[in-house]
């Protein structure tokens, strides 16, 4: 029995990706040159759909890597001289610092009560902080911080570079990204792809200062250093060999999200929440983890568990339904739900419906 995936990335395939698939394996794709003209018009199709789609302002530039962790280390070597400020919601967040901190930079953190997101206008953020990190949906605890929170942080912090991490939210909910100056997704979460692929997205501010940093004899990083990633991507080409099928993939599938429509995605995504969390409200096995209804995540919902969470898993999978157990340390206390673009109104309507039918 083919399974439906609701764990929050991997998860289920883009609907539509196994017709791409199949076309991408007849065009023989995976075997063209990065440095041909066939490979430059799908690096061209793929950012033009994703500035369509995110709605990217102009100016930004579009570069891709291997994954989002790898964005992580990128922006240690190429936007951090000295310190860098973070907001810690949960593990993804406190990566990122723990990377930065790795290349001895002071990586200063500011972390949130388990479940709660920081209060971005409570916090002192010293000046000498060169970059301030949010991570606008906390995966692994479902706390996520809100469209005012990064309009307030832009206000009052003009002059430092801001870094949104928008991997497991784009693009399900409206963001101004004009209020940052970088921002990265991995596409196996709610674009439905195969993962291996990072998608960074920075300013000119950002190139401004990773050429103060090289000026100033600092190491930025050789072949994915932001001007070799810039140099290449005004060619529609990457400094290595890329993963060609998954920017083919990606190109497409921003592209059927276009046609959807944002707004149609958006909608659904929130009727989707909604039923969700009114069955976390009405199972006796689950708890919301994230209490204020205003950061609970509307793409990945996160329950405290009144059984161990496998015995939730074991009964869901014998009905061919697979959700994530908590991260880390929850995993036995939690489970995780993803709520992505590809999860249809129907199939989540049903996985409500099997989990409030348990009788564990
Ligand atoms: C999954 C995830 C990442 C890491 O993505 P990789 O593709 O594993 O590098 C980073 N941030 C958040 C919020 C995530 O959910």
């Amino acid at each position: 029995m083919k399974k439906l995936h609701f764990t929050p990335g991997p998860s289920q395939l883009y609907f539509t990706v196994e017709e791409h698939l199949k076309a991408a394996l007849k065009e023989n794709i995976p075997s063209i040159s990065h440095r041909g003209k066939t490979f430059q018009s799908i690096f061209a199709e793929c950012t033009e759909n994703l500035r369509i789609l995110l709605d990217i302002p102009e100016g930004y530039h579009v570069l891709f890597t291997s994954s989002a962790t790898e964005v992580w280390e990128r922006i240690a070597q190429n936007l951090i001289g000295k310190e860098s400020f973070h907001f810690v919601n949960g593990a993804f967040s406190g990566k990122f610092q723990k990377i930065v901190s790795n290349y001895k930079k002071n990586a200063l953190i500011k972390d949130a009560e388990p479940g709660e997101v920081v209060d971005i206008e409570k916090v002192l953020i010293p000046e000498t902080s060169e970059l301030i990190s949010v991570t606008y949906n906390e995966t692994s605890t479902g706390a996520s911080h809100t469209e005012g929170d990064l309009a307030a942080l832009r206000m009052g912090f003009p002059n430092q570079l801001i870094s949104l991490d928008v991997v497991s939210i784009a693009p399900s909910v409206a963001i101004d990204f004009s209020q940052v100056d970088t921002f990265y997704l991995s596409v196996q979460k709610c674009f439905g792809l195969p993962a291996g692929l990072g998608v960074w997205v920075i300013n000119d501010r950002c190139i401004d200062k990773a050429e103060q940093l090289l000026g100033d004899g600092e190491s930025i990083g050789s072949y994915h250093c932001i001007p070799e990633l810039v140099a290449k991507a005004k060619i529609n080409q990457t400094p290595a060999t890329p993963n060609v099928l998954d920017m083919y993939l990606l190109g497409k599938v921003a592209h059927d999200m276009v046609v959807k429509g944002t707004k149609q995605i958006r909608q659904e995504t929130n009727y989707k929440a909604a039923v969700l969390n009114h069955m976390v409200e009405q199972s006796p096995y689950l708890s919301h983890f994230v209490k204020n209804e205003q950061n609970r995540s509307k793409t990945t919902l996160v329950a405290d568990c009144s059984v161990s969470s496998s015995k939730i898993l074991t009964a869901l999978n014998a009905k061919g339904l697979v959700v994530g157990a908590g991260y880390g340390e929850r995993k036995e206390q939690q489970i995780r739900i993803a709520n992505f673009p590809t999860h249809s109104k129907e199939q989540i309507e049903m996985l409500s419906d099997q989990i409030l039918s348990l009788n564990i």
